[in-house]
């Protein structure tokens, strides 16, 4: 993927960046009270973390908690003007851009269930036109990074330099322990793609539950990301959004302060010698990986020939059955997890069925 943006890095605007850059609040804008008690001792942690509150709320069904409206970003004022904390809201269309800029809202960002329509986007980058405000943008809900990078490149063509990627994970038919997949190997595409580019990680939305974020902020750490996004509620029991993903403040700061942020680079060159050895020795040892797949794919076109001159079928599930259960049995002897061989296998075998399919049908001429 080609991903080319005008950024403006986040040290550059960014008053006292330090990694983490913390993005911390409620999931919605409920009451002056809660904004207002939820912020102070936010800021009592992290004066220098931007307070995040959603005032219109994306919500899958109807007659759910829709957000509180404009009032909120009265709330956001006074936040901000007692606490001192920048402020950052999710905005869905031009309306609510104007009515953020109005308010003095900081930094606004774009939610998942709007990054993946470029009609909305469009809009609000249209609507960004000639303004100098931080925008984030988050993954689409679908893990389609090329939405992702579209979205980005909207507002950054609006004149926009001021952006970040927010990763909050993807819906999946198969989540695992997780309220939304974490997929990072996506997020990684994109910063492959866009080095520059700051990269966020909401472990709220990725995790769905107080227990997981600790662990999903740590591995965004170690992702090389460069802040987090975590819902922080004075009360979470009684949210009116996402009630059971929320954390309180005092344990925003345990997560915090227990995370370990690893350097990116290594300075110390016996270190890097080191690394450098590992890394030659791992690097041959997928040579060799790969020689062993190409002569496996060439034993595997002559079934196929096989299968072709005898009227057999490319495909026999029992077969496959006992392939992937042999697989899988082998692979936990080798201390390798059932899901790596299930994929592993699974690619292995559509390449193999793509080949035999190849020398059992001759593609049709154009
Ligand atoms: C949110 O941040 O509260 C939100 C609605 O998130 P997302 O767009 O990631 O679902
Ligand atoms: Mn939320």
């Amino acid at each position: 993927m080609i991903l080319e943006l005008n950024i403006t890095p986040l040290n550059k605007w960014f008053p006292h960046y330090k990694k983490p850059l913390l993005i911390a609040g409620p999931c919605s804008a409920e009451s002056e009270l809660q904004m207002l008690e939820t912020a102070k001792q936010i800021a009592a942690f992290y004066p220098n973390s931007i307070f995040r509150a959603g005032i219109w709320k994306p919500r899958t069904r109807p007659n759910t908690f829709e957000g509180i409206g404009n009032i909120g970003l009265q709330w956001m004022q006074q936040v901000k003007a007692e606490t001192g904390l920048l402020t950052a809201t999710e905005v869905a269309n031009a309306n609510h851009v104007e009515e953020c800029l109005k308010s003095g809202i900081d930094i606004l960002w774009i939610g998942a269930r709007t990054t993946v329509n470029p009609f909305s986007v469009q809009e609000i980058a249209d609507a960004l036109k000639g303004v100098d405000i931080p925008v984030f943008v988050k993954n689409p809900i679908y893990p389609d990074t090329q939405l992702w990078a579209g979205a980005l490149e909207r507002v950054n063509n609006a004149g926009i330099t001021k952006i970040a990627a927010i990763h909050r994970g993807f819906h999946s038919y198969d989540n695992g322990p997780f309220r939304n997949s974490p997929k990072w190997e996506l997020a990684i595409d994109l910063k492959a793609a866009c080095p520059e580019l700051p990269l966020i990680c909401d472990p709220s939305h990725i995790g769905g539950s107080p227990e997981l974020i600790p662990y999903i902020a740590q591995k965004a750490m170690d992702m090389d990301m460069d802040g987090l996004m975590i819902e922080t509620h004075c009360n979470p029991e009684n949210a009116l959004s996402d009630a059971k993903q929320q954390i309180k403040p005092f344990q925003l700061n345990e997560i915090i302060s227990d995370l370990q942020i690893r350097s990116s680079s290594v300075e110390n060159i016996e270190l890097r010698n080191k690394l450098e050895e590992l890394r030659c020795i791992v690097q041959k040892l997928d040579n060799d990986l790969l020689e062993l797949l190409a002569k496996r794919m060439t034993i595997s076109q002559q079934i196929g020939e096989y299968k072709k001159e005898n009227n057999i079928t490319i495909f026999q599930v029992a077969h496959w059955k006992k392939l992937m259960e042999g697989g899988i049995l082998t692979g936990d002897l080798l201390g390798l997890p059932k899901e790596f061989i299930k994929d592993l296998y699974q690619l292995i075998h559509d390449e193999s069925i793509r080949r035999q399919t190849e020398v059992m049908n001759k593609l049709p001429k154009k």
